[in-house]
């Protein structure tokens, strides 16, 4: 098995659907959300040059993020979540790991609105609920404390259909790319999680456990 990539949206269940892949092909998990979360926290050189940006409220640059990266790939195949997002980033990866598949989550604009519309928080404990897959027990309260649930203010559609459109825009030469290689795997980002997980084992040539 070589390295492999997860790619999509936000709201397609990336992250769950890793940890997943993760545990049943034994290939490491690197999210390069945490892998920046943790050179921050830790206060490495890395995490410094990042902060700066992250502090302006711009994008970490691809050549920090690719320095993180190879720091932690160390010559192991892994299973990559939220990398490489542009294809400078493609490319330098390229050089660090050979790419083996690429599974892509399709999922429409609405279905995205439609998921992350449905995000709600605790006012006081932080907990996530999603009215569509993981409704409180209590409709506006929390399971936890008893908290009044909110919708963060980046949560609404027009701000939800934004921060996909940015998405599609950065990630449509990336799945091009990854395309014209070979290597690229198109999943049904809408089925059920269940489904999305089978289609993603069958893709990488692994039998269902
Ligand atoms: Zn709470």
């Amino acid at each position: 098995m070589r390295t492999v990539v997860l790619l999509g949206p936000p709201g397609s269940g990336k992250g769950t659907l890793a940890g997943r892949l993760a545990t049943a092909t034994k290939l490491r998990h690197l999210s390069t959300g945490d892998i920046l979360r943790d050179e921050v926290a830790r206060d490495t050189e890395l995490g410094r040059k990042a902060k700066v940006h992250m502090d302006r409220g711009e994008l970490v640059p691809d050549g920090l993020i690719l320095d993180m990266v190879r720091g932690r790939i160390g010559g192991e195949d892994v299973l990559l979540d939220g990398f490489p997002r542009t294809l400078a980033q493609a490319e330098g990866l390229a050089e660090i790991t050979p790419v083996g598949a690429v599974l892509y989550l399709e999922l429409t604009r609405d279905e995205v609105v439609r998921r992350l519309s449905a995000r709600r928080v605790c006012r006081d404990c932080g907990e996530n609920y999603n009215l569509l897959t993981q409704p409180p027990a209590t409709a506006g309260r929390c399971d936890r404390c008893g908290g009044e649930l909110y919708q963060r203010p980046d949560d609404v559609p027009e701000v939800i259909a934004r921060r996909y459109d940015v998405y599609e825009k950065d990630s449509a030469p990336l799945v091009e790319h990854y395309e014209s290689k070979g290597v690229l795997k198109r999943l049904d980002g809408a089925a059920p999680p269940e489904h999305v997980y089978a289609q993603a084992l069958k893709a990488l040539g692994h039998a269902q456990a």
